[in-house]
């Protein structure tokens, strides 16, 4: 028996597959964005003032427009307030219940036969007559290794019979990464520069030589926890508010020569790029799955990052692929690739036990605080969610025209994408994570 704080989010009128939108473009073969996703985001329309917005089909519902036209009242209208601002951080404060106010208020709405219908309507922009924004003020970014086939494919370099690290078995191994570095998909990757070791043993410096993504998955932190006041692992699932794709873009060359022995550092702050919409906790329970299933004679892990409901159902099932196209490849027409194709219920470790482990010290962490999961790479071949495991164990990567790549050129562009599917409920997605590498700007010496 599971108790409340362990169970996953109830499943409600918002989740029932049957119910359609007036919104016509919800209801598309494939759409990311159908009535029972209704995702959070930050969007701005000809140079306005950026504010907050659910997205529908391809529309977006302006969350302030809806506000000041009546269509909220009680604790979604002070949820519907709170994401009117130019950052969904007041939001993210409120909690979960705020979240699930707002999502079953906005899905009575946008149902067929709302009898708000006609000032909801009026409420709607275009998704392609918006820019969208870094959805949350990011405080704090802490990227996790949560993958056990990433972590041991990256290790046996240094030992093959023995690949994990000490810890990884016994507690989620993350280091803290660079919050204001995290930009939202969509924009352009200028080639960075930086130190590494050339072929002849001595450092060099210049436009980095191995630029790698890592298809990962990122938690935005709802409310907040105080300062030596850990969050226990029963509670941990209340902590987080929603999710995105997140490219941990890496320089490898860089990493190789620095991270001996404090660990990354310029490698991996360049950049970092998320997808723009936030999609909820709320959104995602019904495709909960057990948490990862531990190999016979793994060590169980400490009571503090356990609990029933959380092994029960801490994992989700959500299909995510990586998708790359090069400038030869736009040239000739080849339609773009897909290199990676891997699912989230590969993690070795749940969110929830992520947050349980990083508050355990008394460590606070706030609303819009990014966890990211690691590379989330699977046991095959083609869950290899990063370029540095396919150099490993390949040499490198073959692409459809025949062009090879070990490390992203300049030119490449990149992009990820999810859907988290399951039988009797709609599938939902995340929009895109993407981004183009350019080449490297002039390096200022004056
Ligand atoms: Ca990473």
């Amino acid at each position: 028996m599971l108790d409340a704080a362990q169970a996953p989010s109830p499943l409600d009128e918002t989740h029932d597959p049957a119910r359609r939108s007036w919104v016509a473009s919800a209801q598309a073969a494939g759409t990311d964005f159908p009535i029972q996703n209704l995702p959070l985001g930050v969007f701005s329309r000809g140079g306005g003032t950026p504010r907050g917005g659910i997205a529908i089909g391809d529309q977006v519902l302006d969350l302030a427009a809806a506000l000041a036209a009546g269509l909220f009242e009680g604790e979604a209208a002070a949820a519907a307030g709170a994401a009117s601002g130019p950052t969904l951080n007041p939001l993210l404060a409120l909690g979960r219940g705020a979240s699930r106010a707002l999502r079953r208020r906005v899905s009575a709405i946008l149902a067929e036969g709302s009898a708000d219908q006609a000032r909801a309507a009026a409420c709607l922009v275009p998704m392609e007559e918006v820019a969208l924004h870094l959805p949350m003020v990011v405080g704090n970014f802490t990227d996790f290794m949560a993958s056990r086939f990433h972590t041991a494919r990256m290790g046996a370099r240094r030992d093959p019979g023995n690949p994990l690290p000490p810890a990884f078995l016994h507690l989620p191994i993350a280091y803290h990464s660079r919050a204001t570095t995290v930009r939202v998909g969509g924009e352009a990757l200028a080639r960075p520069h930086g130190q590494s070791l050339g072929p002849d043993g001595t450092p060099r410096f210049g436009p980095i030589l191995a630029l790698d993504f890592e298809l990962e998955f990122g938690a935005v932190i709802g409310s907040a926890n105080r300062m030596g006041e850990p969050i226990p692992i029963a509670r941990a699932g209340e902590s987080l508010f929603g999710y995105c794709l997140l490219n941990d873009w890496s320089a490898r060359d860089v990493q190789r020569f620095e991270m001996m022995p404090l660990g990354p550092f310029l490698s991996k702050s360049l950049s970092t790029t998320v997808s723009p919409w936030i999609v909820t906790a709320e959104a995602l329970a019904p495709f909960a799955v057990p948490a990862f299933a531990r190999l016979a004679g793994d060590p169980e892990p400490l009571p503090y990052l356990m609990a029933a409901g959380d092994q029960a159902a801490g994992g989700m099932d959500v299909a995510l692929e990586c998708w790359m196209t090069t400038p030869r490849m736009r040239a000739e027409g080849v339609a773009p690739a897909r290199i990676v194709a891997t699912n989230l219920r590969h993690l070795h470790w749940t969110f929830a036990q992520m947050v349980a482990h990083h508050t355990c010290n008394g460590c606070d962490l706030r609303p819009g605080d990014v966890l990211g999961s690691g590379t989330v790479s699977g046991p095959e071949p083609e869950g290899r969610a990063c370029l540095a495991e396919v150099v490993m164990e390949d040499g490198g990567l073959t692409l459809p025209n025949g062009e090879r790549r070990s490390f992203l050129e300049d030119g490449d562009e990149v992009w990820f994408t999810g859907r988290a599917s399951r039988d009797g409920f709609v599938p939902i997605g995340f929009g895109e994570c993407r981004a183009r590498i350019e080449p490297a700007r002039p390096f200022p010496t004056a």
